[in-house]
């Protein structure tokens, strides 16, 4: 049980000056893990003037020594890799093996990415008589969720320290152990006094605060569209900058020329990867109508494969794997959606609203695939977060785009087929941030982020660190 009874603020663990403490609970065991305070508007304004005074001297310092730093806690990271593996697939549900490679893994290689972006980036260049300089936006109220919970902390906070910002992180209330224990390498490094803060606690509160502080410039924010919206509301009044990373409904486009059992494979990895708690998930298939019973086999035959686990076992095959989901709530409302499915008159291929007959005790949904889903349905529409995996179908290539194109969301897409120049066709037709081909691998040093209603920011690589920088044109006399 770790039980934090404080917050960090200008180099220091300190009391919160709420009262109050949120219980961490671990989503296959349903026992209480951890708690930690709530924190409060108060406490917020003391971070935030931490950051703001620490701000000149980190702003100012090299990028080489901030580089350095940044390769220290990395390291000093890396040698809590057990701990990180175990506090995420029990605050998360993910699977040991989901842990270790992608939840764990993807959070170390950020370090170094980012301390040799840094060290050789350009901030200045002539344009004319002007020399164009980019520098550090300020103090960054970071938020960030639930789902990949240190890895999307650290595509924040990493390239916004790279870039000479100090930070105030606010991590979701449901999986904040792993939050402290960034936290407590940063203590143990020695960052300077200020440079990193951490304020644990509501969105409402804790969030908001920081959306409305009139000395944070810039709120970099993942998480729902709903409360993506009510950051951008609370920041407009003072006009800071606002980063969105937001929700998916993401459409997998089968041209009918791909092969079933490669698309099947991808599908379903694509759609239940960490349970479907992905915001770039491959939530719909779209097969076309000539074709459609052969993937339709295919993928609910591959969906069968999928085990729910316990999150702490052993040697498992990452492609077929599943923990719980990460709250009893959220298990609540993946449940409703796949009742909304079959209410609004899709056919459930696998799966079910049931609580897995195997697994009386743990957040768990079973891998659920619905066949005969049409576009104007809740399940095509909406993001569910969960193990649901609809299957569409169109007539030809216009109908597969305007079908995939056609919800509020553009975040992640794929298309399958067996000829390059029609898959880049149909992937140069989606509105979306990303589109992967034939399966192709997701890559940490691209720009991440959404079209539409998915956001509008890229986090990752050079257009992460970007994100942090202000631009500034010094005129020079001739
Ligand atoms: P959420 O919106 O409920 O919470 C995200 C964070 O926002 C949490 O820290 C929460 O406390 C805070 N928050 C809630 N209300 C707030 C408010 N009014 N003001 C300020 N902060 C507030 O999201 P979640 O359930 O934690 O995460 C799931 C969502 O995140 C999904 O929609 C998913 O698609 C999205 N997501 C997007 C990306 C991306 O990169 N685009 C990545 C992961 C998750």
């Amino acid at each position: 049980m770790k039980a934090y009874d404080s917050i960090y603020i200008n180099g220091a663990w300190v009391p919160s000056q709420g009262t109050e403490t949120a219980e961490v609970v671990d989503s296959a065991t349903e026992e209480v893990i951890g708690s930690v305070p709530l924190g409060t508007a108060a406490d917020v304004d003391a971070a935030v003037a931490a950051a703001r005074a620490a701000f000149d001297s980190w702003s100012q310092t090299p990028a080489d020594v901030r580089a350095k730093y940044l390769r220290d806690v990395g390291a000093a990271l890396a040698a809590r890799y057990d701990e990180i593996v175990d506090t995420i697939s029990s605050e998360v549900g993910s699977p040991k093996v989901f842990a270790q490679f992608v939840q764990a893994g993807l959070s170390l290689g950020e370090w170094e990415s980012f301390a040799s972006l840094v060290e050789n980036y350009a901030f200045e260049e002539k344009v004319g008589n002007s020399l164009v300089v980019r520098e550090p936006i300020g103090v960054v109220g970071a938020i960030t969720p639930w789902n990949y919970p240190l890895y999307l902390i650290i595509c924040k906070v990493v390239p916004a320290l790279a870039a000479g910002c100090t930070v105030v992180l606010k991590p979701s209330e449901i999986t904040p152990l792993n939050a402290y224990l960034l936290t407590e390498v940063f203590d143990e490094v020695g960052l300077p006094a200020g440079v990193f803060n951490l304020v644990p606690g509501l969105g409402p509160v804790v969030g908001a605060a920081i959306s409305q502080h009139p000395d944070v410039d810039m709120v970099s924010f993942t998480g729902s569209g709903r409360a993506g919206a009510e950051v951008q509301r609370d920041a407009a009044a003072t006009v800071k900058r606002v980063g969105l990373e937001l929700g998916g409904k993401s459409a997998n486009v089968v041209l009918d020329d791909a092969d079933p059992t490669a698309v099947a494979m991808g599908a379903v990895f694509g759609c239940f990867i960490n349970g479907g708690q992905t915001c770039s998930a491959l939530t719909r298939v779209l097969v076309p109508e000539s074709r459609k019973q052969e993937f339709v086999d295919a993928i609910v035959e591959e969906a069968s494969k999928v085990q729910l686990v316990d999150p702490k076992a052993d040697e498992m095959d990452i492609f077929h794997v599943m923990g719980p989901m990460s709250s009893k709530a959220h298990q609540g409302r993946v449940q409703d959606y796949i009742r909304k499915g079959i209410d609004e008159g899709a056919t459930i291929a696998l799966g079910g609203p049931d609580q897995p007959a195997d697994k009386a005790t743990g957040f768990y949904v079973q891998p659920t695939v619905f066949t005969d889903v049409t576009p104007d349905m809740t399940i095509a529409q909406e993001e569910i977060f969960g193990p649901v995996l609809s299957i569409l179908s169109y007539t030809d290539e216009d109908d597969a785009v305007a079908i995939a194109n056609g919800t509020i969301y553009g975040l992640g897409g794929a298309v399958q087929s067996a000829d390059a120049e029609r898959a880049m066709r149909v992937a140069r037709r989606m509105r979306t941030g990303q589109v992967d081909i034939n399966g192709a691998n997701f890559n940490p040093a691209a720009p991440f982020g959404g079209y539409k209603q998915s956001g509008n920011t890229r986090e990752r690589g050079r257009w992460g660190l970007e994100e942090f920088l202000e631009t500034k044109s010094i005129q020079l006399p001739e």
